[in-house]
């Protein structure tokens, strides 16, 4: 049995729906399971939590998440409760503090995991664009790992409400502080954790065009993303985009309207469970990629699309 941790991430105070899926990687084996999380009050996320050993609040005069002072603060609970492992999301604030954390406790990190191996201390994550899995082994005391939204199946929480210990936020100095969090005016749904998104290409031709898809998205309660044509041309926002230099999505169901498939975009959200392609030429190459495809004009594809889910889905 090992003592596992986690960072749980919060947005805008709410408990992210990827925190279910490391809670479940980390109870799995029987390990005394260590979460942590900085809030002014943590009875909410409680019930979620149930099962692990432990929930460290961490409190502080001002929570808003600032790397330096979040990496000093972790690193301290995990060298106070000695713990060998610790998870975190791959979304852009794990982007942004495992590597601090990394750093300051000098361990090994895996980031973009697809699976991890907690007993071994083993993951396996995409290189070179997805092109490759590779198996990755971490040696020394402490092991990091962030996984990819989405792959890890949920189990519900049980097995007892968890003991709450608490922290102090490190409130040192900080070389860089987040100024202004700037929120996107687009929908709600975080692209990298939506369960169904539809995205819009260059095919899109005109930013207004974009509610057809919006008012699909509503019907399936999906994302919307974008192709970077989409994006350059000014059509969507840049964080729309999905691909190499845009989000990495892992959705059950990927919509792809007007968009050719290349490879840029491809490694953005080919892990995604089913691709459905809806593209005027027989001949693009999404339709390689797609499980379903449909050849049509998607300004005429997708509201029909939109009118039969409707139904469908009463
Ligand atoms: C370093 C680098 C990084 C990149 N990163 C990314 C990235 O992160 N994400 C990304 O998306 N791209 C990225 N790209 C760009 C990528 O190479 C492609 O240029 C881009 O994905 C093409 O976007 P698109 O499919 O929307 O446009 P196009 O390739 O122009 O495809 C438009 C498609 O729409 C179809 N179409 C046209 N009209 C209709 C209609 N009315 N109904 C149905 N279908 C229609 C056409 O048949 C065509 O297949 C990157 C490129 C480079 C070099």
């Amino acid at each position: 049995m090992a003592n596992i941790g986690l960072y749980i991430e919060l947005k805008d105070g709410s408990f992210k729906k990827s925190n279910r899926e490391l809670l479940s990687l980390a109870r799995k084996g029987g390990h005394a399971v260590h979460a942590v999380v900085f809030c002014a009050d943590v009875q909410p996320f409680l019930e979620e939590m149930q099962g692990v050993q432990s929930v460290i609040q961490v409190t502080g005069a001002d929570l808003a998440y600032q790397p330096e002072r979040y990496a000093r603060t972790l690193a301290k609970v995990i060298e106070e409760y000695k713990l060998e492992a610790f998870l975190g999301i791959y979304s852009a604030q794990g982007k942004d503090l495992f590597p601090r954390l990394a750093a300051l406790l000098k361990a090994g990190l895996v980031n973009d995991c697809l699976a991890v191996d907690l007993e071994k201390r083993q993951a396996v994550k995409p290189v070179y664009s997805g092109k490759l899995l590779a198996e990755y082994q971490v040696e020394g005391e402490r092991a990091l790992f962030t996984v990819r939204p989405n792959v890890i199946p949920v189990e519900p929480a049980a097995g007892g409400t968890p003991q709450v210990k608490s922290m102090t936020l490190d409130a040192g100095e900080a070389k860089a502080r987040i100024v202004e969090v700037i929120q996107s005016a687009s929908r709600k749904i975080d692209l990298t954790e939506a369960e169904v998104i539809v995205s819009g290409g260059r095919a899109m031709k005109a930013k207004e065009n974009f509610s057809i898809l919006e008012d699909l998205a509503q019907v399936l309660n999906a994302g919307v993303g974008a192709s970077r044509a989409a994006v350059d041309a000014g059509f969507a926002t840049s964080d729309m985009q999905v691909g190499q230099t845009g989000k990495v999505v892992n959705p059950k169901l990927y919509i792809a309207c007007g968009i050719s498939g290349a490879i840029q975009h491809f490694v953005g959200m080919k892990t995604s469970k089913i691709i459905v392609a809806v593209n005027k030429d027989p001949e693009a190459p999404i339709f390689k990629k797609a499980d379903y495809g449909i050849v049509g004009d998607l300004f005429t594809v997708v509201p029909l699309l939109k009118e039969e889910l409707k139904k469908a889905l009463g």
